[in-house]
C-alpha cells in the first residue's frame, strides 16, 4: 500500500530527525512517565492537527480527538465511554490544569449535525457519526431556524456552538466541576480556521470568539 509506505517514509525521517533532536526528551518521558499539564480535544479532521497547531514536544499535551471535537454529558450508562474515560485520567490522574476545546472551521460533523443527512442511517452506514453528533441537537435548532441549514454562516455558527456544548458538557463531570470550582482547572474554547491559519479563542465572559493577536 503505497499510503503505508508513506508513513514508513515519515517515520524514518522522524526517527533520524525529530527523534534525534529529541532524544533527552524521549529518555526522560519514558523514565519518568508523562505529566503533560494540558488536555486538547479536538475533531478528528486531518487538517487539524493540536501538536501541530500548538507547536508542542512530546509530553505536553493530553489528547483526544473525535468527530467534532465533541465531549458527551456526563452518564453512567451501560456502553464504552472513550471520551469520558480520557478525560476522567487526564484530570483525575494526570491532574491536568487546563482542558481546550478546540473546534474547526468547515468541520464535516457539525455540518452533518446541522443538515441532519446521516440522520435515520443504520450504524456502520452513518448511523454512529449521526448518533454522535445528536449531542448537537438542541444547539441546530435555533442556528437552523436563523441561518438556515447551509451556507458557511450557518456552518460557522454550528461549528462555534458545538464548542460551547462540549464546554458545557464537561462542568456535567462532577470530577470536573470540582476543580473548576476550587480553581485547579480551567476550562478553554478554541477555534481553528483551515483557510487562514487562524486561532480563535473563546471568551468567557461575552462567549464570543476572537483571533489571537
Ligand atoms: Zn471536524
Amino acid at each position: 500500500m503505497p499510503e503505508f509506505a508513506a508513513l514508513i517514509q515519515g517515520y524514518r525521517r522522524f526517527r533520524s530527525g525529530a527523534y534525534i533532536q529529541q532524544k533527552e526528551r524521549f529518555d526522560r518521558l519514558a523514565e519518568e512517565g508523562q505529566s503533560p499539564k494540558l488536555m486538547v480535544i479536538a475533531c478528528s479532521d486531518s487538517r487539524v492537527d493540536p501538536s501541530q497547531v500548538f507547536d508542542v514536544d512530546p509530553g505536553e499535551i493530553f489528547v483526544v480527538r473525535n468527530v467534532a471535537a465533541l465531549v458527551p454529558p456526563f452518564e453512567t450508562s451501560p456502553g464504552l465511554h472513550g471520551v469520558s474515560a480520557a478525560l476522567e485520567f487526564a484530570v483525575q490522574f494526570l491532574e491536568v490544569r487546563q482542558i481546550v476545546v478546540m473546534g474547526h472551521s468547515m468541520c464535516g460533523g457539525c455540518k452533518a449535525a446541522l443538515t441532519r443527512e446521516l440522520h435515520g442511517a443504520d450504524p456502520g452506514e452513518g448511523g454512529f457519526v449521526a448518533d454522535w453528533i445528536g449531542l448537537l441537537d438542541e444547539v441546530r435548532a435555533p442556528i437552523a431556524c436563523k441561518h438556515g441549514i447551509d451556507g458557511r454562516r450557518a456552518e460557522r455558527e454550528m461549528e462555534l456552538a458545538a464548542v460551547r456544548v462540549s464546554i458545557a458538557n464537561l462542568m456535567t463531570f462532577p470530577c470536573v466541576r470540582t476543580k473548576v470550582a476550587k480553581g485547579t482547572l480551567k476550562l478553554r474554547g478554541a477555534f481553528f480556521t483551515i483557510s487562514d491559519g487562524v486561532l480563535h479563542v473563546l471568551d468567557e465572559q461575552s462567549g464570543n470568539f476572537a483571533p489571537v493577536e
